[in-house]
């Protein structure tokens, strides 16, 4: 063996400790770490010639590099829909690498942690109260996740006209009806050639994100005859808005149409007895999506994509890997090369598993109420302030607001607040208006973030 491997591996035990010294520095020191870094340059360096080996690169990083991690896994980093990393899931994401499986088949020759990812999709299902007609699996993120869901409803639309989609390409006409999609929605509906111009507008309910459902109806009706895609919205990302998915699912006794839910972090409102109506219904859905990285609070990539097992052929059809038509049983030989996008796949189910494992339902339910508690604190300030006011309700783990006068000054007070490093937030548009966000997602988050990024939004005002 290569000399520098031989004493890579020599050296593992003192490689390993280091990392592991180096990860709860930085984890114990989370809650002081900025969340945002001024000076974000770095001397751009060349590739060695002999490398410096594994210590080496840990120490270059630590100096060069490490100060620029800002602390997006910590208790007040608010922006976007950022979840932290549990022990439980570090522990299992660490692993992953270590057992560094590539994960396929649950009767494949050698790799069979297929076998925990089906088991891990069990414990979901139960933790989120669903059922396990679906058949799920493990993607990079929502945004794949949705992209999944509805490449399965793609072929099912070519299906309808006698169409085999994937082999013969080109969709054709089909309408997509949703009222606040994601933007990965519009993303997924480009990288499948569908158009992300396809999709039928559906208005919303007044002074909400969620679908009309008269003009739901009416579009139903005026697209009898085309394909129709619903992509429900199961948590908008600005006022965590639900459509009405128990409403919505009714009216497949009526008209024909595929049901796609994107629950990415609402989907673990069913988590607790007080919001999991919100959900009531979506296990009529014909797929969902639901991001792990958020809510979840695994590392980065991490979502599950769940297609209903009746739809097992169309997403084989979708996703087959081999050029043999695929014969026989899809439920036997079960392989997810044949199902999901990629083909080889990390272990991604390991960190989840950990998690479910580790936490439990009370866990989970503890985090997401948590979190709502959190949202509710930040949204019971602002609306008693002199300076903010809620640009939506509360409704579930985030605070949508502005400022209440002098709005042009909203991204002044947002830089500036920002800059300082002890909270983050990221700026949107509702209703065509600028405001600010606060998610709370990460289960490190209490009531004394909700004390110090108050302080901070005062002094920042007072400045301004
Ligand atoms: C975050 C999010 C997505 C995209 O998820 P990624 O994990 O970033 O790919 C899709 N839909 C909703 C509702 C989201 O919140």
């Amino acid at each position: 063996m290569f000399e520098l491997f031989e004493n890579e591996l020599n050296n593992l035990n003192a490689i390993l400790d280091q990392v592991k010294n180096n990860s709860l520095d930085f984890l114990e020191k989370i809650v002081d770490r900025p969340t945002y870094i001024a000076d974000q340059s770095i001397v751009p360096g060349d590739l060695p010639e002999a490398g410096i080996g594994a210590l080496g690169s840990l120490d270059f990083f630590k100096k060069h590099y490490e100060k620029l991690m800002v602390a997006s896994p910590g208790p007040r980093y608010w922006g976007f829909v950022t979840g932290g990393a549990t022990p439980a899931a570090i522990a299992g994401d660490w692993l992953t690498a270590v057992y560094d499986q590539n994960t396929q088949s649950t009767q494949g020759a050698g790799d069979v942690s297929a076998i925990v990812e089906k088991e891990t999709m069990r414990l979901l299902y139960q933790l989120l109260h669903l059922p396990d007609h679906f058949e799920g699996g493990f993607v990079t993120g929502a945004t794949m996740s949705n992209f999944t869901g509805l490449a399965v409803a793609r072929q099912w639309a070519g299906a309808l006209s006698g169409r085999d989609v994937a082999r013969e390409g080109a969709v054709g006409d089909v309408a997509v009806l949703a009222a606040t999609p994601h933007s990965s929605v519009l993303k997924s509906l480009a990288m499948l050639g569908i158009g992300s111009n396809q999709v039928v507008q559906i208005g919303t309910m007044p002074g909400r994100e969620a679908m009309d459902l008269a003009d739901f109806e009416q579009k139903l009706t005026e697209n009898q005859g085309r394909p129709i895609i619903v992509n429900c919205s199961a948590g908008t990302v600005n006022t965590v808005d639900f459509d009405d998915i128990a409403a919505i699912a009714a009216l497949k006794q009526r008209y024909r149409f595929w049901l796609h839910i994107d629950a990415a972090f609402g989907g673990f409102a069913a988590c607790s007895s007080a919001y999991c109506h919100l959900l009531n219904g979506w296990e009529h859905a014909d797929s969902i999506t639901i991001d792990c990285h958020k809510w979840m609070n695994v590392p980065y990539d991490s979502a599950v994509a769940l297609v209903r097992k009746e739809h097992n052929r169309l997403q084989v059809s979708a996703f087959q890997n081999s050029n043999a038509p695929y014969l026989g049983d899809p439920s036997e030989n079960f392989s997810y090369l044949n199902f999901l996008p990629e083909n080889s796949r990390r272990f991604r189910a390991l960190p989840a598993w950990f998690s479910l494992t580790a936490y439990g339902r009370k866990g989970f339910e503890w985090i997401v109420e948590n979190s709502i508690a959190c949202a509710q604190a930040l949204g019971n300030y602002i609306e008693t302030s002199a300076h903010f006011e809620l640009a939506a309700p509360v409704r579930l783990n985030v605070v949508c607001f502005r400022l209440k006068k002098d709005t042009e000054k909203m991204p002044l007070f947002l830089k500036e607040l920002n800059r300082r490093g002890k909270v983050f937030m990221t700026p949107t548009s509702l209703s065509g208006e600028p405001a600010l966000r606060a998610a709370f997602v990460n289960y490190r988050t209490g009531k004394q973030d909700i004390l110090i990024a108050i302080r901070e939004m005062e002094e920042v005002m007072s400045a301004l």
